[in-house]
């Protein structure tokens, strides 16, 4: 699912951002639940004259103004995605296996204050793998 040109100008206008050709170009490969790309996979879809710089940036922007959360699959794998209605990242992400599908999962309560004494919570980089609702009926029939 792409999202049409006017959505993104007015989806980055709530967030205080000015509609550039690269932030809505991102924004509308990034568009829909689940979808989630790292930053290589963003470029490949972004026209070749796209400068990697800009793009970074604009992730960076993104990030941080809780457009998208950025989330670690493994020590090289950041994917990025939508943040929808959960402005912080700081909750559990759930990575299907068969359609690579991201969802944000912040029902799944992890409770960082059960830490023993003496530890302190920076951050947390929770995925919890396995299949979607989604792929696991379609196996069922
Ligand atoms: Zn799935
Ligand atoms: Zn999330």
């Amino acid at each position: 699912m792409v999202a049409k040109k006017e959505d993104t100008v007015s989806f980055l206008k709530t967030h205080g951002l000015a509609g550039t050709a690269i932030r809505k170009q991102v924004l509308s490969h990034l568009w829909g639940d689940g979808v989630a790309l790292t930053q290589k996979e963003i470029e490949e879809k972004l026209p070749p004259e796209t400068d990697r710089v800009t793009l970074y940036r604009t992730l960076k922007l993104f990030t941080e103004k809780g457009i998208v959360h950025k989330i670690v699959l493994d020590g090289e794998t950041q994917k990025y995605k939508i943040a929808g209605r959960f402005r912080k990242s700081d909750h559990a992400h759930f990575y299907c296996t068969q359609c690579h599908k991201l969802l944000c999962m912040p029902q799944l309560d992890v409770n960082l204050s059960h830490l023993p004494s003496g530890f302190q919570f920076s951050s947390a980089r929770l995925v919890v793998e396995g299949v979607c609702d989604n792929c696991s009926t379609k196996k069922e029939r």
